[in-house]
C-alpha cells in the first residue's frame, strides 16, 4: 500500500480506504450514492480530524472552475474546490472584489466556508457570510440548490463538511478596490488594553501579532482602502516599522504580500502570503478561540496568566476582529469577536498541555475554537439541535458523520 494522504501540516494521516477525485458532478452524485460513509476533502489545510474518515474521502478538486458573474446579483459561483487566491485573480480581473480573505490564500472556497474562516475587520464577517447560495450533494447522491432567504440555508454554510459535497458556491462581490497595508511595530501593552477599540478599528482590516512575552505587541498589520483616511504616522506609541516585516520578526518577508503604504489590488493586500508563494512547509499546527470582542481585554489577561505553557510552545500569536453572523455554526453566531490566534511549534505535547490550559482560561468567557485547527473541547453552539435535525434530514443515513462531527455537533 503507497504513502497515506496528509494534511498541510502533516500531523494528520487520514485513514480513507479510497481516495476519488472526481472531475464532474454525476461523477461526484455516483460515488455518494454508493458510499457508507464518506468525507470531502479541501485542500486539506485544517488541523484536525474534521476531514477524516475511514471509507471515502472525496476531493473536489478536480471540477472545472466554471466562474460566472451575475452581475445584475452582484454575486459570482464557482465549484468549490476553487482556491480563493485564484478566484480573486480572476474577479479582480473582471473588476470586482470579495469583501475579505484570510491570511492564506490556497485554501479552497467551500473548505473555508465549511470551518467558518476568516479575515479581520470589525465590520466584515467571515468569509461564510459573502455565501449566497450553496449547491450540495447530499447523501444519496441527490443535487439540492440551496439560497439566502431558504430556511435551512444558516446551517448549510458552516456545516462542517456534514450535510453533503458542496460543488457550487455563489459569493456576494463588490466592485474592484485598491488598498494599501502598513506594518507598525512595538506597540506598548499596556495601550493594547486602553485603546483595544480604536487599534481594532484602525483599518479596514487589521492584525496585531504578538509573543505574549514582553511589554510590547511586535506588530500591528493595518490594512487600509486606498479611499479611507490616510495611514496615522504612529498607532498610539506603536512606530511604523523600517522596511517589510514577516510576523515571526526573525524570519525573511519575502512571501509576504507588499506593506510600506504601497497601493495594490484587494487581494494582494487582504491576505498576508502571497499566493505565488507557499509560506512555510508545514511545521507548525494552529488553534484559535473566539470571544465577545468587548471581552477582549480579559481574553488577553487570560492568556498571560498561562504563559509559561503558551510560551514555549509558541512560535506568534495573531489578534483579530469579526463581525457577528447569523450562521448556526458559526464560531461567530450572534456575536462580535475577537479571534485569539496561535501559531505552534509542531510538538503535539507542548501544544496539548496550551491549548488545555488555555481552554479552562477561557472557558468563562464563553470561547467558541475554530474549527479547523487544534482544539479539546468546544461549547454547545445555540442552533446546535437545528443543525442536527438539518443534517438527519439532508442526510437521513449519515454518510457524512464521522466522529469528529459526532463528537463536537452529536445528533439529536
Ligand atoms: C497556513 C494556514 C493559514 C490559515 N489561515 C487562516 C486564516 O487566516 N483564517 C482562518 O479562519 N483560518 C485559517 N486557516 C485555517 C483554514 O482556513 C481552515 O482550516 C479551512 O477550513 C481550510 O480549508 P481547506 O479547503 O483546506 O479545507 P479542509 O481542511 O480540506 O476541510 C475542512 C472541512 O471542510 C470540509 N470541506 C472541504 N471541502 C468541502 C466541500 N467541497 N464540500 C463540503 N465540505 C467540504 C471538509 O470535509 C472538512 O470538514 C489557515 C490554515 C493554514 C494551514
Amino acid at each position: 500500500m503507497g504513502e497515506r494522504l496528509r494534511n498541510w501540516a502533516g500531523n494528520i494521516e487520514f485513514g480513507a480506504a479510497r481516495v476519488h477525485r472526481p472531475e464532474t458532478v454525476e461523477q461526484v452524485q455516483e460515488i455518494v450514492a454508493r458510499a457508507e460513509r464518506a468525507r470531502v476533502l479541501g485542500t486539506g489545510h485544517s488541523f484536525n480530524t474534521i476531514a477524516d474518515t475511514p471509507e471515502d474521502l472525496i476531493s473536489v478538486a478536480g471540477l472545472p472552475a466554471d466562474i460566472r458573474i451575475d452581475e445584475a446579483r452582484r454575486t459570482v459561483s464557482v465549484a468549490g474546490g476553487v482556491r480563493y487566491g485564484d478566484l480573486a485573480r480572476w474577479l479582480d480581473a473582471a473588476g470586482y472584489a470579495l469583501h475579505n480573505l484570510g491570511s492564506l490564500p490556497h485554501i479552497s472556497i467551500a473548505g473555508a466556508v465549511a470551518t467558518g474562516t476568516h479575515g479581520s475587520g470589525v465590520g466584515l464577517g467571515n468569509l461564510a457570510t459573502a455565501v449566497a447560495g450553496v449547491e450540495i450533494v447530499t447523501g444519496g447522491g441527490e443535487l439540492v440548490s440551496l439560497g439566502r432567504g431558504d430556511a435551512d440555508f444558516p446551517g448549510a454554510v458552516v456545516a462542517l463538511g456534514a450535510l453533503g459535497v458542496v460543488v457550487r458556491v455563489t459569493l456576494d462581490v463588490v466592485p474592484a478596490y485598491r488598498m494599501s497595508q502598513h506594518v507598525f511595530e512595538h506597540l506598548p501593552r499596556a495601550q493594547l488594553d486602553a485603546h483595544w477599540d480604536e487599534i481594532a478599528a484602525a483599518g479596514y482590516s487589521v492584525s496585531l501579532f504578538t509573543g505574549w512575552a514582553g511589554d510590547t505587541v511586535d506588530q500591528v498589520w493595518v490594512k487600509r482602502r486606498v479611499d479611507d483616511a490616510p495611514a496615522p504616522g504612529e498607532l498610539f506609541g506603536a512606530k511604523p516599522a523600517g522596511g517589510p516585516r514577516h510576523p515571526i520578526a526573525s524570519m525573511s518577508p519575502e512571501h509576504c504580500t507588499e506593506q510600506g503604504g504601497a497601493p495594490g489590488p484587494w487581494h494582494e493586500r487582504l491576505p498576508h502570503f502571497r499566493l505565488d508563494f507557499t509560506p512555510s512547509s508545514g511545521e507548525e499546527l494552529q488553534t484559535e478561540y473566539f470571544v465577545a470582542r468587548a471581552d477582549a481585554p480579559a481574553a488577553f489577561a487570560a492568556v498571560e496568566r498561562v504563559r509559561d505553557l503558551v510560551v514555549p510552545a509558541l512560535q506568534i500569536s495573531e489578534i483579530r476582529t469579526v463581525a457577528a453572523d447569523e450562521l448556526w455554526l458559526s464560531p461567530h453566531y450572534g456575536r462580535d469577536s475577537v479571534a485569539l490566534h496561535f501559531t505552534w511549534v509542531p510538538n503535539d505535547d507542548l501544544v496539548l498541555g496550551a491549548v488545555e490550559a488555555l481552554e479552562e482560561q477561557l472557558a468563562p468567557l464563553g470561547a467558541r475554537p475554530h474549527w479547523g485547527k487544534v482544539f479539546r473541547q468546544a461549547p454547545r453552539y445555540p442552533r446546535a439541535a437545528d443543525f442536527a435535525a438539518l443534517a438527519a434530514r439532508m442526510d437521513p443515513r449519515g454518510t457524512f458523520r464521522n466522529a469528529f462531527v459526532e463528537r463536537y455537533v452529536p445528533a439529536e
